[in-house]
């Protein structure tokens, strides 16, 4: 997830996420930066865009784990 109206544009998430499902969007935030932005699919939760970006709080990784995997996980599969 992307604050947009924390995000200053500099595209370092872009160049930095290896499956290429960033980009910058075609509007204007608030700051009058064209903030990164998730395409909607295809992201493998590494969080590589999180450790490069500057802003704090610019990017929020989620990453979604099966409900099976996480009964398997707590039964110590
Ligand atoms: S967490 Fe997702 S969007 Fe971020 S670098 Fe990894 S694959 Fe790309
Ligand atoms: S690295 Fe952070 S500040 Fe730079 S474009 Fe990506 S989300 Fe925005």
């Amino acid at each position: 997830m992307i604050a947009e109206g924390v995000c200053k544009g500099c595209a370092l998430c872009i160049a930095a996420c290896p499956v290429k499902v960033l980009d910058l969007a075609g509007h204007l935030n608030l700051h009058g930066y064209h903030p990164a932005r998730y395409r909607g699919s295809g992201c493998t939760g590494c969080g590589i865009c999180f450790y490069v970006c500057p802003e704090p709080g610019a990017i929020t990784v989620y990453k979604i784990v099966e409900p099976k995997a996480l009964a398997e996980e707590a039964r110590g599969a």
